[in-house]
């Protein structure tokens, strides 16, 4: 089935497969820093919404004293996945290896909450194997953490060689040649790569044969970010998105899907959601998105929502969806409704909402009678009351 939907896509002309699904192609940003000046500058939820113009369909966030990344994984809990970057302050790329205090702040913080990678870190030549990178090695397998590393090839051979399992992100490929990160990746099966500040990497639009030979040769490891290590490269985020997506039309719609999101995700997804689940054994273990294909993630301020739909969404067919409401006893739902934003309407019936049941840390609502009648892009609504206040937490769902 797959093959025959394959050549069908490669029979049509190719303006109309990049207007058939390039320009919504999901992406996923594995590089991604929101740092101490970059918090005073720019606000989280401007933040988020620069990922939600970007499409992006997770960022991958590491932050220099970790606070950023936890405002916008408060914000966004679909869209955000931390990893932990030993630097408390700017300037301790060069330390951080030495600094005794580095690697105990690493460590509070692994006490503290889950996450899904520690890096991005910068680590050079031999010093992979000085004492602190080597400790970072054991606590990336002992709290099942992806390393994300800028770094030469030799540091991560370094990194790689510490641990039987340890898997590697290689940040920004290492700025490597084409043919160098492929001796890399043929000899290491536990690397991938970022292509985070690459711009020459489809620059004008179209991909070089040297870049396109390495895609083809390595179709599931290599992915893309936008590092935003000075503040104002926060706001690059939807045009590096919008770039990638211009040159991933040279490529197999397939492997083009691969690229912008499906290889970051295939890795680092269900690390995050193992972690995220083992953390909150015995707490809230009901708050947690089990089957990202039927269950969505909605973050407010102070709740987190998760629908979860009793099978996949067909079009003109009506479904049922739980409505689960974690970190908060007291929230009230006054109202779940869809949207479809690019059509500016609604629903054409009213989903029949039943009561609320409490659970462990929350509580659970079920609407009956969701029925969307086109497909495209629909924006769920959940509308709750906490406390005095009434907020509305949203999500966007593609339905084929
Ligand atoms: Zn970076």
């Amino acid at each position: 089935m797959q093959k025959t939907k394959f050549h069908l896509l490669l029979a049509l002309p190719a303006f109309l497969v990049s207007s058939v699904w390039a320009n919504d192609l999901p992406i996923a940003d594995v590089h991604v820093h929101y740092s101490h000046d970059s918090v005073e500058l720019t606000p989280p939820a401007r933040v988020i919404e620069l990922m939600r113009q970007a499409k992006l369909k997770f960022a991958l966030v590491s932050s220099s004293d970790d606070k950023g990344t936890q405002l916008l994984l408060q914000q966004a809990p679909d869209l955000i996945i931390p990893g932990l970057r030993p630097y408390r302050r700017r300037g301790e790329t060069g330390s951080w290896t030495t600094d005794a205090a580095a690697l105990k702040y690493v460590e509070g913080l692994l006490q503290q909450g889950p996450y899904a990678t520690i890096g991005e870190f910068h680590l050079y030549g031999k010093d992979a194997q000085l004492e602190i990178p080597q400790r970072i090695v054991q606590l990336a397998d002992e709290h099942n953490l992806i390393l994300h590393a800028h770094s030469d090839a030799e540091a991560v051979e370094g990194l790689l060689a510490s641990s039987d399992t340890v898997r590697v992100i290689w940040a920004h490929a290492g700025f490597d040649d084409p043919a160098e990160i492929a001796v890399m990746l043929r000899k290491h099966d536990r690397l991938w790569a970022d292509l985070a500040f690459r711009s020459e990497v489809g620059s004008g639009g179209s991909l070089s044969a040297e870049w396109l030979t390495l895609f083809e040769e390595f179709p599931t490891r290599l992915m893309l970010g936008t590092d935003s290590y000075t503040p104002e490269r926060i706001f690059y985020i939807p045009e590096h998105a919008q770039g990638a997506r211009e040159w991933l039309k040279s490529l197999p719609a397939e492997l083009a899907e691969q690229i912008a999101w499906k290889n970051a995700y295939d890795l680092i997804k269900p690390v995050w959601e193992k972690n995220r689940q083992s953390a909150s054994t015995g707490t809230d273990a009901t708050c947690v998105v089990r089957s990202p294909d039927n269950e969505l993630e909605l973050g407010g301020s102070t709740v987190r929502a998760i629908v979860r739909t009793d099978r996949a969404i067909s079009v003109g067919e009506a479904f049922a969806v739980d409505i689960e409401f974690c970190g908060d006893e007291q929230v009230v739902l006054l109202d779940l409704d869809a949207t479809m934003p690019t059509h500016g309407h609604g629903m054409n019936y009213k989903p029949e909402l039943g009561n609320r049941v409490s659970t462990a840390d929350g509580s659970r609502y079920r609407a009956e009678g969701v029925l969307f009648h086109m497909p495209g892009e629909w924006q769920w609504s959940v509308k709750i009351q906490l406390a005095e206040q009434q907020q509305t937490l949203t999500a966007l769902t593609n339905v084929q």
